[in-house]
């Protein structure tokens, strides 16, 4: 999936998938909901990311309305939880960081990334594993967002853009 084509639903729910686990183990998250959640796409329902988060959920409403945004823009969602959530919450928070290696899971289509801590609040800190649930094709020198050990999101999609740019766009206004 290209990424600038996700709706605010669904980088709602890339970011929140690290909560996963705990959303079970406090009873917001049944085995239906989990099964919808996984199942939708696009314009995902409000009530189940509602019923699924409550507390995300409230907290990107209000930091909506106290900045007369639009909730589900993806711009919005994209601020909400790479700026804003629980940012005094060192565990809780998103966290920027670097791929540095990137380490495939035998026998299974996942992989772990070590990530250095790299953007303005990242504390210093040593580099830590994180786990790429979201198949993203990750290399050394991704900026990743990481939620709860989760890889929510890359910035290597935008640099992408911004090469094919160069090689298809730019290049167009030379000729
Ligand atoms: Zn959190």
């Amino acid at each position: 999936m290209v990424e600038d084509d996700m709706t605010g639903e669904e980088i709602f729910r890339r970011y929140s998938s690290g909560c996963i686990p705990w959303m079970i183990f406090c009873g917001h998250i049944t085995e239906d909901r989990l099964r919808r959640l996984n199942a939708s796409k696009g314009k995902i329902s409000h009530h189940l990311l509602k019923s699924c988060f409550p507390g995300a959920y409230d907290d990107s409403r209000k930091f909506a309305r106290a900045r007369g945004l639009s909730q589900w823009h993806p711009a919005t969602q994209r601020n909400f939880w790479r700026n804003e959530h629980r940012r005094n919450n060192d565990k809780c928070r998103v966290h920027r960081g670097r791929v540095v290696a990137v380490i495939k899971i035998n026998g299974t289509d996942l992989s772990l990334v070590t990530v250095m801590p790299d953007g303005p609040g990242e504390p210093d800190a040593n580099p830590y594993r994180a786990v790429n649930v979201h198949h993203l094709p990750l290399e050394e020198g991704d900026i990743v967002y990481v939620h709860k050990y989760v890889v929510a999101e890359t910035d290597q999609v935008a640099h992408q853009c911004a090469t094919s740019f160069l090689r298809d766009g730019a290049l167009s206004l030379f000729q």
